[in-house]
């Protein structure tokens, strides 16, 4: 028996211990393909052309013996995985609230893979650690947060919200004597956790995974609209006195509305109590000058998490957790091993605010993606937006049978068709079907609606008019069919 054939490189992939110009062919190949795919969803259905059923059946195959050369799996993964995929940086993209990944931040993160900087320490990759202290420092002023904060580069809102959870729960828990990052939760004292009824789920993940357990909370009722209301809030806050956290939102995922932040900052501060804000979407209201009004007074909070990926538009994952006291937000966070180089205590390190240490350089993207719309740019995206879901509420509302049931304060559009669940529902169906424009539903207060967010850079007036053309559209034809 010949050992040296079992030693031998594969065929078809050889040990290419050099760049070469197959490599080059290859991530042309891949940009090419991008944008190939980036061109054509102004045209396409906006929504995969495969279930996931017919796409596990494309994807089904046993695992690989051979290698296969780069460029060939770069092309059958574009061809297997194109059908199914979905247009979320289409222009009539509504469902869900989401960003569009913008060519900037895409090309930036391009460049991020390329580098492959490990992103956890400044003394390995100054450049990374830099650029995202930077766009750090850019965000805080952006949103007019202090400017003492510390911002941890997470993969989304939900992680971040989670740091900031953490970062609230060492504090309450270190005024009161206990050091819970050394001790844990076991014979702690106990803290409250306060939180509006209308919270976004992912908020409950945080709770779970940090011990304070999502039904544990104490929830505090809701106004129409599903922002906290104070009333309720400051009777909730009387009623014990250990220490709170308090978790509002800016930005109902689907009337877009906001706890009234200041002043529940106001109450919470009398007592023993950090108010954190998720505001995945709806903190860069205070981006724009004429949305800033709703978001006024939550400088105020002690944390805030927000998501990149969303109205700043940046590819995935992205999300920002902000936290005033940065000295807590570093001991719920940092990592510390003899291996790895010591920090000054002016130095930042990125690993110190997120839970990994080595991860991508979220910073490089989110640096492009403020460099390329500046502060005018952001505050003129959130404001066309705010006027393109006011327009397609005012239009819709116009037809009979059609009913906007929020305020159309931000980006959110909530629609319910005949006032009947069933209808809603097949509305929602024949929208996707049609594929001209992608909404998707929910339940609110026990009522099936539709959904529309406003969130992509993509999406023109023009876009607008032909979406809300095709719902309405789709509404008659519900009506005829039932009829
Ligand atoms: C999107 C969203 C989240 C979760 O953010 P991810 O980026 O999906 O992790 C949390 N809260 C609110 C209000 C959201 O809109």
């Amino acid at each position: 028996m010949d050992d040296h054939s079992r030693l031998a490189e594969p065929q078809a992939i050889r040990l290419r211990h050099a760049w070469d110009a197959d490599h080059e062919l290859m991530l042309r190949q891949a940009a090419e393909i991008a944008m190939d795919f980036r061109r054509s969803l102004n045209e396409r259905f906006q929504r995969p052309e495969r279930s996931f059923v017919e796409m596990r059946q494309s994807f089904a195959a046993p695992l690989p013996e051979q290698g296969m050369d780069g460029f060939a799996v770069i092309e059958e993964l574009a061809a297997l995985a194109e059908p199914g995929l979905a247009t979320m940086t289409g222009p009539r993209f509504f469902g869900w609230v989401m960003g569009a990944s913008h060519p900037v931040g895409v090309a930036a993160d391009w460049l991020t893979s390329a580098w492959g900087q490990n992103c956890g320490n400044h003394a390995a990759t100054p450049a990374a650690a830099a650029c995202e202290e930077a766009a750090a420092n850019w965000l805080l002023e952006l949103l007019q947060l202090p400017g003492e904060s510390s911002v941890g580069f997470a993969t989304g809102a939900t992680l971040a919200n989670l740091i900031c959870l953490a970062a609230a729960r060492g504090e309450l828990l270190r005024r009161v004597g206990w050091d819970v990052e050394a001790n844990g939760l076991f014979g702690a004292p106990r803290i409250r956790v306060l939180i509006g009824e209308e919270a976004h789920a992912t908020v409950f993940s945080g709770l779970q995974l940090l011990g304070l357990g999502h039904d544990r909370v104490i929830p505090v009722p809701t106004d129409p609209m599903g922002g906290m209301k104070l009333g309720d809030f400051e009777a909730a806050m009387k009623r014990g006195n250990e220490p709170a956290i308090v978790i509002t939102q800016a930005g109902h995922i689907n009337t877009g509305a906001f706890d009234p932040i200041g002043d529940i900052a106001e109450i919470a501060r009398r007592g023993n109590a950090w108010v954190h804000v998720d505001g995945a979407f709806g903190l860069w209201a205070r981006a724009c000058p004429e949305t800033a009004p709703l978001a006024a007074g939550m400088d105020k909070a002690d944390s805030w998490a927000t998501d990149g990926h969303k109205w700043l538009q940046l590819p995935y994952d992205c999300g920002f957790a902000i936290v005033r006291n940065s000295e807590a937000h570093r001991r719920a966070m940092a990592i510390t091993a003899s291996y790895l180089p010591a920090v000054a205590a002016d130095e930042r390190n990125p690993a110190h605010y997120v839970p990994e240490l080595s991860r991508r350089a979220r910073g490089f993207a989110a640096w492009a993606m403020i460099r390329a719309f500046g502060r005018q740019g952001i505050a003129q995206l959130v404001a066309h937006h705010c006027r393109i879901a006011r327009r397609m509420a005012r239009v819709l509302s116009e037809e009979a049978g059609i009913c906007v049931l929020n305020d159309v304060l931000l980006n959110q559009v909530v629609v319910r068709f005949g006032d009947d669940d069933l209808l809603t529902k097949h509305v929602i169906a024949r929208i996707q079907k049609d594929g001209i424009c992608f909404a998707a539903g929910a339940e609110w207060k026990g009522q099936w609606i539709m959904r529309l967010s406003v969130t992509s850079w993509a999406t023109s007036e023009e876009d607008a008019d032909h979406s809300v053309a095709a719902i309405i559209g789709a509404w008659r034809q519900v009506q005829a069919e039932a009829a």
